[in-house]
């Protein structure tokens, strides 16, 4: 059973953050519902206000402007999977999303609820990493601001989010020409038990940037600059042997969360590594 609650429907995003400040631990954001009345239904929380965002305008942007894709915060998983713009740009992003969760979670579940719950067992907060992506928000007190995606999540379920603050859009850089993205992932149950995802750039052939971010089997999704360095260098047709030593390197460098078999995790971290980055080599030969 839900205990009782008052939902709240602000206009305005400023509204929405003023009734989040005026309620302080009382109130919660309130968008798709699949992560908070979860954890409500949990007795995990109990917020007596839900301040619901689905009468916002503007949180349900989506489109490509200039050289990034902006995504609102009420934008869920399954536009994302069915947008012929996104898969335009970014191709990853779509076949992410057509694998996360179950067909009820990605029509209800949203961009910014995903980012904002700080859950360490996020495909989304994995890709955005390695997308260099970055978060606007918006709060009642201090002015708008934009966060690297890498530094939105500071522990498991914890962010930098303040309580009045609301996730307002996220913007993706869209690749130029050389550059791909490839995310991997391994599941048990419900939610991922690993994600991965490598973001290659190249000229003329050879790998000369890398990113490499690994999640969920981690405290929070987490960069691997030794495995990214493993990849600097490599010919795109360099063929499945190429990519061994980054994922060695991945399996060395990576932090396993507490209550994950270590030898387990740094298998998988490995495995995935390795598939990603051959997958986004792949990618790039004509
Ligand atoms: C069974 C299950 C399987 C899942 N599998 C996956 C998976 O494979 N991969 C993956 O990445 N994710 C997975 N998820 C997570 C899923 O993506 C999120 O539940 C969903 O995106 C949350 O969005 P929501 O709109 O429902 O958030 P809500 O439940 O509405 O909110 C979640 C939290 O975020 C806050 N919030 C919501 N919107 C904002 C905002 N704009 N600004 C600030 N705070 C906000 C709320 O107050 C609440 O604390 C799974 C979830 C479930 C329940």
């Amino acid at each position: 059973m839900l205990p009782d609650f008052t939902i709240l429907r602000p206009r305005a995003v400023t509204d929405a953050c003023a009734l989040l400040a005026e309620h302080g631990t009382d109130a919660a954001a309130y968008a798709g519902g699949t992560e908070l009345l979860l954890a409500m239904k949990l007795g995990q929380a109990a917020p007596r206000y839900l301040v619901d965002l689905k009468d916002v305008p503007g949180l349900d942007t989506l489109g490509v402007r200039g050289d990034a894709l902006r995504i609102g915060a009420l934008v869920t998983h399954r536009q994302l999977e069915l947008s012929a713009e996104v898969g335009a740009v970014l191709p990853a992003l779509v076949e992410l999303e057509r694998q996360l969760a179950n067909p009820r979670i990605r029509s209800s579940g949203t961009v910014g609820g995903n980012l904002a719950s700080g859950r360490p067992h996020s495909d989304l907060a994995t890709f955005l990493i390695a997308a260099e992506a970055t978060v606007s928000t918006v709060s009642a007190t201090d002015p708008p601001r934009t966060i690297d995606a890498a530094e939105l999540m500071v522990a498991p379920f914890e962010t930098v989010l303040a309580p009045d603050e609301l996730v307002v859009a996220v913007q993706v850089p869209v690749p130029p020409p050389g550059t791909t993205l490839a995310h991997e992932r391994f599941i048990l149950v419900e939610r991922p038990a690993v994600t991965v995802t490598v973001r290659l750039e190249t000229a003329e052939g050879v790998v000369t940037g890398a990113r490499v971010v690994a999640g969920a089997a981690t405290p929070i999704p987490t960069e691997l600059p030794g495995a990214a360095d493993a990849l600097l260098g490599l010919p795109v047709d360099g063929g499945p042997e190429a990519v061994g030593p980054a994922g060695a390197a991945a399996a060395a460098q990576v932090t396993v969360a507490a209550g994950i078999d270590e030898d387990y995790a740094r298998h998988l971290v490995s495995v995935l590594v390795r598939r990603a980055a051959g997958t986004a080599l792949a990618n790039l030969i004509p």
